[in-house]
């Protein structure tokens, strides 16, 4: 890794930064909360819609076959 972005982390007086929760995604293969921020499966961009995923393994999934993860975890028929 090259060129580590500007962060200064200082040991204050922060405790708890609710606040500042990072924006979730659901990754659309296995239903797992994805932080958008920093996506750890990547992006995959399909119909002009953004999805995020967890782990590398979701995405290719997702990029073969984008329809099936389409459909709602719900209403999935699970084999
Ligand atoms: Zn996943």
């Amino acid at each position: 890794m090259v060129g580590m972005d500007k962060h200064e982390h200082k040991n204050c007086c922060h405790t708890n930064d609710a606040t500042a929760a990072p924006e979730a995604a659901k990754d659309p293969v296995c239903g797992m909360n994805v932080n958008v921020a920093a996506p750890k499966g990547g992006t995959h961009e399909h119909d002009g819609t953004t999805f995020y995923f967890c782990n590398l393994k979701c995405r290719e999934k997702f990029a073969a076959e984008p329809d099936k993860y389409l459909i709602p975890i719900e209403d999935r028929v699970v084999e």
